[in-house]
């Protein structure tokens, strides 16, 4: 593309923020898309989370993407926050507002738009969650607005599943959220389960570790869906598929969260061709390592 003088910059923010693929979806966007703008990301070191932040919106920056370790840090800055962003306690996504920057939370929506392009029900389903961080919160709130009629909450720490079930079920009507500690996952009863791997056990360089080993816990899964994707094909998902289960991993979720940025920075829809291209360059930037 070429930068002239009205050329609108959008970012990221984050610590570290060198192998972000959202450049590629953002830039893909607008030259698919014909839209004047450019999209960079911006080390933020640790406690200048806020100067980072008016220093965007003194350059006029038109958005921000926020990742770790920032999402909650980054709320404090904001001029306003959208609903949902502060019931999840984390925002990814930052919109230029009047006197400042509006917070919302893409992650939960783009899991959820990654799941209806692959076909997955969330409504009326048995749901296993694996983890209690801050992604995994954002998974337990869709489970429970969307639906779902039962959602384990397993996690390593306890205390934390127990935090995060209370602040759901609190919103939601009924007890959705069930918490237990990881070990307890034979106490699920017996049946088929959609599970969502949400701990960062099995990403890489660790490719050969799942939080659950147990081949047993896979004879319950129908679907499994792994937020990572890097690997490609996570032991969590090797372990789903070779007890019969299909298996998908996050790409998707990254790529749809991105989308769902995009349009709000640029006030459009995205449409699923140009969403799907986006999709067939990620990927083959992973077959290409
Ligand atoms: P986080 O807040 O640091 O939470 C980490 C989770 O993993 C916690 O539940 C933690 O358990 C668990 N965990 C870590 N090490 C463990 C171990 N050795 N054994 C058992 N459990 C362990 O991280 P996050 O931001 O939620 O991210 C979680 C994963 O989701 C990451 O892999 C990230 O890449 C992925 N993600 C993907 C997308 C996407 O777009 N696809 C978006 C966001 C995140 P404790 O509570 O016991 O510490």
């Amino acid at each position: 593309m070429e930068i002239n003088g009205r050329t609108r910059t959008c970012g990221l923010i984050g610590d570290p923020v060198e192998h972000t693929l959202s450049p590629m979806i953002h830039n893909t966007l607008a030259g698919r898309l014909g839209h004047d703008l450019v999209y960079v990301p911006f080390p933020v070191e640790r406690g200048r989370v806020a100067e980072a932040v008016a220093g965007a919106q003194a350059l006029h920056i038109l958005g921000l993407n926020v990742t770790v370790p920032y999402k909650s840090e980054v709320i404090a800055c904001l001029k306003e926050i959208d609903p949902l962003a502060r019931d999840i306690g984390a925002v990814n996504t930052l919109v230029q507002c009047d006197g400042g920057y509006k917070g919302y939370n893409t992650d939960m929506e783009g899991l959820y738009r990654a799941m209806q392009s692959e076909g997955i029900e969330i409504a009326g389903r048995d749901v296993i969650l694996l983890g209690a961080g801050g992604a995994a919160r954002a998974v337990a709130y869709l489970c429970a607005v969307k639906g779902a009629s039962k959602v384990w909450l397993l996690n390593r720490t306890l205390e934390k599943a127990q935090k995060v079930a209370d602040e759901v079920n609190g919103r939601v009507s009924g007890t959705v959220i069930r918490p237990l500690r990881t070990e307890e996952h034979v106490r699920i009863p017996e049946g088929k389960y959609l599970a969502i791997q949400g701990t960062s056990v099995g990403l890489a360089p660790n490719t050969e570790d799942a939080v659950i080993e147990d081949e047993a816990f896979y004879e319950k899964i129908h679907t499994g869906f792994d937020l990572i994707y890097n690997p490609w094909r996570t032991k969590f998902m090797r372990l789903v598929e070779a007890h019969g289960g299909r298996a998908y991993n996050g790409l998707k979720m990254l790529l749809y969260q991105g989308i769902i940025a995009y349009e709000l920075w640029n006030d459009t829809h995205v449409c699923e061709e140009d969403a799907l291209a986006v999709y067939d360059k990620l990927k083959e930037h992973f077959r290409q390592r």
